[in-house]
């Protein structure tokens, strides 16, 4: 891996980023047993399907009890990234998974912005969150997130997004929770055109004030599509490793990367959830040059169209900018 060239990520989510082996280090902590079926013999993540991942993902997160836990899990990553030569990795982070173990989302936030001040000081790695809301929870619960971030600013949430099955409701049903975090001075972003095709990116342009998709990656399907997110300056997150996991697509050779890149479409590199896809921003970079055949200097864009791209501060993206 070529720690040389700065890296930086737009996609990855919190609980996500929870290693098998900090997994058992916070479930011996807390007393709680690991969940049947969860890790495998050699210490990995067992799911199958689109909706195994979210459940062990779920369950995976179920061992986070305390803040302390989110302060180790954020300090965990974030000095990881760097080691792998990421100067900055925006997380989301979902109010809803912290509310189900009792957390509160001032506790949360405060928790993992001291992780984000000390692996800056140690490892000089910038971290930020975007707040989430899942969308199988529906519409409803999405806007009770909204109010509940828009309520509570915090200086690192510098943004609003939403993950979780794609297949569940329309994107025009989660306006509001949109609406008011944009209104709020949140910039936007939503998982789209990942399980489902071309059309459920064109929704999410439609109908939320978004600019940047995570994934958006099957907007491939329709040309003019693409062109709209050339014309409308909108950034792709888009994650290989997370992709070819879940048997989006079967090789990298499938895989639409170099296509979009070709239309001209803004595209930074994301691990999505690392270890349950067997990846890391380091190893998305590697895979730019080794699988995709792309050059130093695409890498070296990847990181820039990132920086340009990132919710954070005008000031701090000076700032990074310097490391390229
Ligand atoms: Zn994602």
């Amino acid at each position: 891996m070529d720690q040389a060239v700065a890296k930086a990520e737009l996609h990855c989510h919190f609980e996500g980023t929870i290693t098998p082996a900090l997994m058992h280090r916070l479930a011996k902590r807390n007393g709680i047993e690991i969940p049947d079926n969860l890790v495998d013999a050699d210490g990995a993540y067992i799911w199958t399907n689109f909706n195994g991942f979210l459940d062990a993902y779920d369950r995976a997160s179920s061992v986070i009890r305390t803040p302390q836990d989110y302060y180790d899990i954020t300090f965990d990553y974030l000095t990881s990234a760097a080691a792998e030569g990421a100067i900055y990795v925006e997380m989301f982070t979902s109010p809803d998974h912290a509310a189900e173990v009792g957390i509160g989302y001032t506790d949360m936030n405060a928790a993992i912005a001291r992780a984000i001040d000390d692996a800056e000081q140690v490892a000089g790695i910038v971290g930020r969150m975007v707040a989430t809301c899942v969308r199988h929870l529906g519409p409803d619960q999405a806007l009770r997130v909204a109010e509940t971030i828009t309520a509570n600013p915090h200086p690192y949430v510098v943004g609003f997004g939403m993950g979780g099955d794609e297949a569940r409701h329309a994107a025009i049903d989660f306006a509001p929770a949109f609406d008011l975090a944009f209104a709020a001075g949140l910039s936007c972003t939503v998982h789209a055109g990942e399980v489902m095709g071309a059309a459920s990116v064109e929704d999410a342009l439609d109908a939320l004030p978004v600019v940047r998709i995570g994934h958006g990656i099957r907007a491939i399907e329709n040309l003019a599509l693409v062109e709209r997110l050339v014309a409308e300056g909108i950034t792709l997150e888009v994650c290989p490793g997370s992709n070819l996991a879940l048997g989006l697509y079967p090789d990298t050779a499938a895989h639409p990367l170099r296509a979009l890149m070709k239309a001209g479409c803004r595209i930074t590199l994301g691990s999505d959830d690392p270890p349950f896809f067997h990846t890391s921003i380091g190893a998305e970079y590697a895979r730019a040059t080794s699988d995709f055949g792309l050059s130093r200097e695409s890498l070296v864009q990847f990181t820039r169209t990132a920086i340009d791209a990132a919710f954070v501060d005008e000031p701090t993206k000076a700032r990074l900018r310097e490391k390229l």
